[in-house]
């Protein structure tokens, strides 16, 4: 017999939270339904609970075999719920993320309302959103209600608490040639832009009942992915959810051993969380451990250097050392005394030189990098231009935005600008 509901739960590393995902779909009262578990070739830990499941004759599951370096290609859970939809035999769809559980009515409470109301195509209930610290512990929880008849759903409903019949489906695929887009401008609003696909054919219904719970941890891919750049700027530290710190070093990102990472005077207060997809984008370059003290070409760029003996001090760009012309020119591009990393006066010799970088005044011809700027808007220096950067991606980069360099616009006119750092959401 052919199911009356398709579930399509997509799983992604979220090991404390899928059992309870799939359980919530065994625990429903209607039981004629089918579920695909799209796995977007997770952890071990991740793959193991899944497969407990796996014996129910009504689940399926499909690992997509994703090489990191993929990932961020395409809005990943898209692309898995289509697979699951060339499928899929239901005669209506829903969904569910691997941090979400539904209330064992909702197959039934939905299906009676689609069933009974022959010109509705597409129902939507309320959530509620609980949010987790890092323990798992819940902070406080919302709902979101539902709030009538809605033809722009985009941003008011969450794809764990709609159902959509069969039909709606093939019409959409019918008109795109898919269904979901999974175009990787949507990976903060992937289902809102499946949300404008429906609604050309038919508006959502709400059923004003709680039915799913969406929980909400400081990983989540929300939180990390909101005010990230397209691309990150050369010097940002930053970390996936594994406890690796990695350097963006020219536009690939560089490893640092915890020792290291001391050594060279980074802050952990600097460390910026982002997706996994996000942090696989980038290449992976030569890992920074001790070795950089044996050969100074291996150092990462923007980092102070100073000889035991000599006060002169040397900012790293460019993989070349810049002798920091004055102590004024160290104070007006806030550089920091406990920042200067102490190499050996031989090796400091080995490593070529370049302009050497003034005080800040308009006469100057070359400006650091990775220095955050302000005059009416903020500034990053990188490659000797000025990137205009939003305030809250300068805020999301963790740069000293209460703290910036202040100039005045005559000197914005020096030097080049380069590509923004914006912060992109495509309805
Ligand atoms: N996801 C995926 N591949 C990835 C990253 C995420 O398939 O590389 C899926 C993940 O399984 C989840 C969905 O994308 O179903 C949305 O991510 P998440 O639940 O982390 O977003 P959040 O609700 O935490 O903001
Ligand atoms: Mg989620």
């Amino acid at each position: 017999m052919a199911p009356i509901v398709s579930a399509i739960l997509t799983s992604y590393n979220k090991s404390h939270t899928i059992g309870q995902a799939i359980e919530s779909v065994l625990a429903q009262t209607m039981g004629n339904w089918e579920l695909f578990i799209m796995d977007d070739n997770s952890n071990e830990e991740t793959v193991g609970i899944i497969k407990r499941y796996l014996n129910d004759p009504r689940i399926y599951y499909f690992n997509s075999n994703i090489q990191d370096s993929e990932r961020y290609k395409k809005t990943r859970y898209a692309t898995l719920i289509n697979g699951a939809l060339l499928k899929a035999k239901g005669k209506y769809i829903t969904y569910l993320t691997d941090d979400n559980i539904f209330l064992s009515e909702r197959f039934r409470v939905m299906v009676d309302v689609l069933k009974q109301n022959r010109q509705v195509e597409i129902v939507y209930s309320q959530q509620i959103v609980r949010f987790l610290d890092e323990n798992g512990k819940m902070q406080y929880e919302i709902t979101r209600n539902t709030k009538g008849i809605l033809n722009k759903p985009a941003g008011l409903v969450d794809h764990c608490s709609i159902m959509h019949t069969r039909e709606i489906a093939d019409k959409i695929f019918r008109k795109h040639g898919g269904y979901w887009d999974d175009d990787p401008a949507y990976w903060f609003n992937g289902d809102a832009a499946f949300w404008n696909r429906l609604t050309k054919f038919n508006s959502f219904y709400p059923i004003p009942k709680t039915l799913d719970i969406a929980f909400k941890g400081p990983e989540s891919f929300q939180k990390l992915y909101a005010h990230l750049p397209n691309s990150i700027p050369n010097g940002t530290l930053v970390k996936g959810p594994s406890s690796e710190i990695y350097i963006i070093d020219n536009q690939e990102r560089r490893k640092i051993s915890p020792e290291i990472f001391e050594k060279l005077k980074y802050d952990h207060n600097q460390v910026v969380k982002i997706p996994d997809p996000f942090l696989f984008k980038y290449k992976e370059g030569i890992f920074i451990d001790d070795q950089i003290f044996l050969n100074l070409t291996l150092l990462p760029n923007q980092r102070l250097i100073k000889s035991p003996e000599h006060p002169a001090v040397y900012y790293i760009q460019n993989n070349k050392k810049h002798l920091i012309k004055n102590e004024k020119a160290f104070r007006d591009f806030k550089f920091q005394w406990n920042q200067i990393v102490i190499v050996s006066d031989q090796l400091l010799a080995e490593l070529p030189d370049g302009l050497p970088i003034e005080a800040l005044s308009n006469e100057i011809t070359i400006l650091p990098d990775g220095v955050l700027f302000h005059d009416e808007f903020y500034y990053i220096s990188l490659n000797n231009h000025l990137h205009p950067i939003e305030e809250r991606v300068a805020v999301k980069l963790n740069l000293p935005v209460t703290n910036p360099v202040r100039i005045g616009s005559s000197f914005l006119t020096k030097f080049k600008q380069g590509e923004p750092f914006n912060w992109k959401i495509v309805f």
